[in-house]
């Protein structure tokens, strides 16, 4: 090794004993003779000395020191003299009094500063990123992520599970995302498919008698930019067999409160994890992704608004829609510049509007009077209604009730957002709690307007619940689905379900997605084959441990997670990848481009540096 010891280990014990140090000059200051260093490595920091009385060589190398370059000294530890330790440092107490150094390499100017944390143009960041990487939020964040992914691993392996890895040149795995293909050079014409996950190869699995599987696996999903989307994406993947809904949620919930705890000390959970029901975290949050650090519950205004003199209320619901609302709690002073932007708020939203209802003053609900109701609607709304709708929301006088009226979908999601941004502007979110919940019995089917088909709410291979698959021909959206997801703090973390594993059912399911019979027989055979050979029931689930990370490290930016990661267009800047390849390679796989020249140009936003606005 060229170090005894690293940089940010030293520490008071080792004074009085010569150590090796090798790491990067991170900041250099001359005082007069003497020349300091801070000397960083992975470790930290720590200040070595140059005093060209004791040695005059490694003093005159010292001076022509710059930010970045990498050397190696000898010297020996002292003691800091009085009043000049630093507190703030692990190192503080201390200093290595220099007699020799060796330059093991040299550095530019480096396109930003590595030991500030300054704001730096991201493009700029990742085209860079080995030295972003040095930055010590960054390296905090590679070194959590490790011990993250070592306890997964740890608690899984204490419990029986075999990590197993599965091919990533395979065929389609559909995720509900395109496939990212790799032309084959030895079969012409013919292309494997990265895997969106491992979805049928953890069943097959399964299938095989392993029992309990995971892997830290790599997912490919081609979809279209999206701010916390990447191309690719690690998930904890994970299958069990012979187990119920309750074994593989118990299983998670004992995992992330255990890993939690360990390593995220100052965050704090809800033990057990509330469960609550797609339709109940619908009803309640709009979402099936509720933020549950805050309230803010929202409640079904239809009846209410029916009986009004409103014809928003009472025509959207004649056509079917709803009307629904939350409270404001001490929002009732909100002046009209501000209701306004709230109404943008939801107008950017999909909403067509919203009806802010302010009661004013103090008191008693039951003892409101007309006076205090402040609302555009007003007119149209009798106290008794405006009492009620009060007493579903749970506001009070001194609140104010944010209402929309339209279909349900729409209505659902901007409201959702609104209730989000509602508990961002009046703090309610503690940003070190991690609100985790399960969500349970989602359908198993969503309509799709554009195409008039049923797609699946997750994927495929879920297994309906008891009861429910007499629906699967005659009524798919009623049927509900053996299907959970983790969420925590308006994120989804996990997504799983109890599987068919047998081979009539599955292919009524996929008769209900509308797939053909050759579609099925292409895709899914061997999953389908393996079912009538003894496949035993299984579940399991699949946690993203980007987003995982991104909740736990307080980060918005799922970039800020990943190593190496690309941009939000898919461009990798310290490769440029995707790029052009030789011509005869793409001879060798028999293709040919069809792309003019003008579409094979990279978008120049890409190599400008700004193709990461979001
Ligand atoms: N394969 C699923 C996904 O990637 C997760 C699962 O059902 O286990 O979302």
């Amino acid at each position: 090794m060229l170090k005894t010891i690293s940089c940010g280990d030293v520490r008071a014990e080792h004074i009085g004993k010569t150590v090796t140090l090798a790491g990067w000059v991170n900041r250099r200051r001359d005082h007069g003779s003497l020349i300091f260093i801070d000397l960083r490595d992975r470790e930290g920091l720590v200040q070595v000395v140059f005093n060209p009385e004791n040695a005059p060589e490694a003093h005159g190398i010292a001076e022509q020191l710059r930010s970045e370059w990498v050397v190696q000294v000898i010297g020996e530890v002292t003691k800091r003299p009085e009043g000049s330790e630093n507190p703030n440092l692990p190192t503080g107490q201390i200093e290595v009094a220099i007699n020799q150094i060796t330059v093991l390499n040299e550095s530019k100017t480096p396109p930003f500063y590595i030991n500030e944390e300054s704001e730096v143009d991201e493009f700029i960041r990742l085209k860079y990123r080995y030295m972003d990487l040095r930055r010590p939020a960054m390296r905090d964040m590679i070194i959590m992520r490790h011990k993250v992914v070592k306890f997964i691993r740890d608690f899984l392996d204490e419990r029986g599970f075999l990590e197993i890895e599965t091919p990533i040149l395979i065929k389609s795995t559909p995720e509900g995302a395109r496939d990212y293909l790799v032309p084959s050079r030895l079969y012409p014409g013919r292309f494997y498919a990265l895997p969106q996950s491992p979805q049928q190869l953890k069943q097959l699995l399964m299938a095989a008698g392993v029992e309990r599987y995971f892997q830290i696996a790599r997912c490919f999903r081609d979809e279209d930019p999206r701010a916390d989307r990447q191309p690719e994406h690690t998930q904890l993947d994970l299958e069990m067999s012979f187990v119920e809904e309750d074994d593989v949620l118990n299983l998670i919930e004992e995992l992330y409160t255990k890993l939690i705890e360990a390593l995220f000390p100052e965050k704090w959970l809800v033990k057990p994890f509330p469960r609550l029901t797609y339709e109940e975290s619908m009803a309640l949050y709009g979402t099936d992704k509720p933020d549950m650090r805050f309230d803010l519950d929202m409640a079904d205004l239809s009846d209410v608004g029916t009986q009004t003199e409103f014809r928003v209320f009472t025509s959207v619901v004649e056509s079917g829609g709803i009307v629904k609302g939350f409270n404001a709690p001490g929002c009732a002073t909100y002046s009209r510049r501000q209701t306004d932007e709230l109404i943008d708020f939801v107008k950017a939203r999909g909403a067509q509007g919203l009806v802010t209802i302010s009661l004013t003053g103090e008191g008693d609900l039951d003892d409101l009077t007309e006076e205090q109701i402040r609302s555009g609607a007003s007119r149209f709304l009798t106290v008794e209604q405006v009492k009620e709708m009060a007493r579903r929301v749970e506001a009070q006088p001194g609140d104010m009730m944010l209402i929309v009226a339209g279909p349900a979908k729409s209505t659902n999601l901007a409201l959702s957002l609104l209730r989000h941004e509602m508990g961002q502007r009046l703090g309610l979110a503690d940003p070190n709690q991690v609100a985790l919940a399960f969500v349970t019995d989602f359908p198993l089917f969503e309509y799709n307007d554009d195409d008039g088909t049923w797609d699946a709410m997750h994927h495929a291979f879920s297994m309906p619940k008891e009861g429910h698959e007499q629906f699967l021909e005659t009524d798919p959206g009623r049927v509900l689905g053996k299907l959970y997801d983790l969420v925590a703090n308006g994120s989804e973390l996990a997504s799983g379900s109890i599987r068919i594993h047998k081979r009539e059912l599955q292919e009524r399911v996929f008769k209900v997605l509308g797939y053909s019979k050759e579609q099925v027989a292409e895709r899914f055979d061997q999953l389908l084959t393996a079912f009538e050979y003894g496949t035993p029931p299984h579940g399991g689930i699949a946690p993203g441990i980007d987003r995982l990370l991104m909740v736990l490290m307080g980060k918005d930016n799922i970039r800020d997670v990943i190593a190496f990661p690309k941009t939000q267009s898919g461009f990798d800047p310290l490769f440029e990848a995707p790029n052009v390849v030789e011509q005869s390679q793409l001879e060798d796989l028999h293709i040919q481009i069809t792309a003019n020249e003008e579409e094979r140009q990279l978008d120049p936003a890409l190599t400008e540096g700004n193709a990461l606005a979001e």
